[in-house]
């Protein structure tokens, strides 16, 4: 065999996996066909968290006129943004290929298929790999209307040589909330239209109901319930027919509905790797496909698509095949964040998830941030506590409001190590800030789930 191990996709869980694994003495290829680092670093969380920021500085000058300051808001230019990012984004894929390069991979910046269990098919060279991983991610996947080819992705949303001024989002999960949110704070006029009656499916229902209250805040005009019906070119607009026909003319129309699995053209079914009814790739909790010698990980698989379950997947994979340190991710406890404006940031159940096993006590409060006492916005925060009432473990932590991530990730320690309310309760809060009142919430708002629980 060439390589101990090959890795398809240098992407956020194949870069991990090859660069631990070369790091561990294996003979390892990785081969990636579009950019080293994979969605996040080019066409992911890296641009998009850049383009969030530049949308905050338009705000934070507003805001500063009642803290006495007057600051004028000259035009925002767009290129010199996209500009800059690119050249953050470059300078970061570079840093990938180098650390692979390092740790001693052999890079194929190449399209890799599988031909039969043990070979495959790089840049026309044919290898072998006695272990395969598969780490291909997903695509950006438009809803199947006429005329969805007139309407962007969000590949194409971080290349766009003009700021729209006129944009509907079609969706309502992270990806479109966030959009949503950086092309306002820039100026654009924003419609986001989305089939459900609040955004964040999957979310806390306190979490969507507050978002949705601070979209409108924000000038975001919010068309729930909505299906997309058709979209149509008028010279260099276009004209977006949903609902019950209403029309929407707009001079950007983004498809924010979702991902799909990188699995076609793959040649899996020549190697024995099964999909799911979904088309992702199935795989046991040791990431092991169908075919034992071949892992799957990543958004391929379709779990938890995020980054950094990614990253740990292959870190975990690398250790157990060639570092003599067998383990598994825990999937449980995942801390997640939406960078919408305001952010939100969320680990454990949702208080519908907890209430569904049994008693809950709800914690939830919802103030004007201090910042926002003075500046005179229109802007809340919530945040919220679920407690399984049995163990009064603390099973959920949601938050709607600034540094709502920052805050969070500390929070999640917390939770995964099983704190309980009397736990946080004990904690001393850091004072004045919004973080202090995760320990400081002492009435409880509600129970839920007692019903259930009853039955
Ligand atoms: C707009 C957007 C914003 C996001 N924001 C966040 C965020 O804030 N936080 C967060 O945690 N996650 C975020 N994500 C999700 C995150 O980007 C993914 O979960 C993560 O990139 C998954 O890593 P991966 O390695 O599984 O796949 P990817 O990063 O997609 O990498 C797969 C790689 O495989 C390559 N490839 C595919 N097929 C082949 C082949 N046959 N041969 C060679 N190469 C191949 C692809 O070119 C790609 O580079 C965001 C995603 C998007 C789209």
């Amino acid at each position: 065999m060439d390589f101990d191990l090959f890795v398809i996709g240098g992407g956020s869980a194949g870069v991990r996996c090859a660069r631990i694994s070369a790091g561990h003495g294996a003979r390892v290829g990785i081969a990636e066909e579009r950019f080293w680092g994979g969605t996040c670093v080019n066409v992911g969380c890296v641009p998009k968290k850049l383009l969030v920021q530049a949308g905050e500085y338009g705000g934070w000058a507003d805001d500063a006129a009642g803290f006495g300051w007057t600051i004028k808001k000259g035009p925002h230019d767009w290129r010199k943004l996209i500009a800059a990012k690119d050249r953050e984004i470059g300078r970061l894929e570079g840093i990938y290929r180098k650390l692979l390069d390092s740790a001693g991979a052999t890079i194929f910046d190449a399209r890799a298929v599988l031909l039969d269990p043990h070979t495959l098919e790089v840049g026309g060279q044919r290898v072998t790999a006695e272990r395969i991983v598969v780490a291909t991610g997903g695509h950006p996947e438009r809803v199947p209307i006429p005329g969805a080819e007139l309407g962007i992705i969000s590949d194409d949303a971080f290349y766009l040589p003009r700021m729209p001024e006129r944009v509907a989002i079609l969706g309502s999960g992270y990806i479109a909330v966030e959009f949503a949110g950086i092309f306002r704070a820039l100026g654009a006029e924003v419609h986001l239209v989305y089939r459900q009656p609040l955004p964040l499916r999957g979310f806390d229902q306190d979490l969507r109901e507050g978002l949705a209250e601070a979209l409108g805040h924000a000038g975001i005009m919010l068309h729930p319930g909505c299906r997309p019906q058709k979209l149509e070119a008028d010279g260099d607009r276009r004209v977006l027919t949903y609902g019950e026909n209403q029309t929407l003319n707009a001079d950007l129309v983004f498809f924010a509905t979702g991902r799909r699995p990188a699995t076609e053209r793959l040649g899996l079914d020549r190697a024995g790797v099964r999909l799911n009814d979904k088309g992702a790739v199935s795989v046991d909790a040791n990431l092991r496909t169908s075919q034992p010698h071949i892992y799957a990980m990543g958004d391929v698989t379709d779990r938890i698509n995020l980054t950094p379950v990614a990253t740990a997947e292959g870190h975990a994979l690398a250790d157990t095949l060639f570092g003599k340190h067998p383990r598994a991710v825990s999937l449980a406890n995942v801390p997640s964040a939406v960078f919408s404006t305001p952010p939100i940031a969320t680990v454990g159940l949702t208080e519908e998830q907890a209430a569904a096993h049994g008693p809950v006590d709800v914690y939830v409060t919802k103030f004007t941030p201090m910042r926002h006492t003075l500046s005179g916005r229109q802007r809340k925060s919530m945040m919220k506590l679920v407690v399984d009432q049995a163990t009064q473990r603390v099973v959920g932590v949601h938050m709607l409001g600034e540094d709502a991530p920052e805050i969070m990730q500390g929070i999640a320690i917390a939770v995964v190590m099983g704190a309980t309310k009397q736990d946080f309760d004990r904690t001393i809060g850091i004072h004045p800030t919004a973080g202090e009142e995760f320990v400081t919430l002492r009435t409880r708002t509600r129970v839920a789930g007692v019903a259930r629980a009853a039955e």
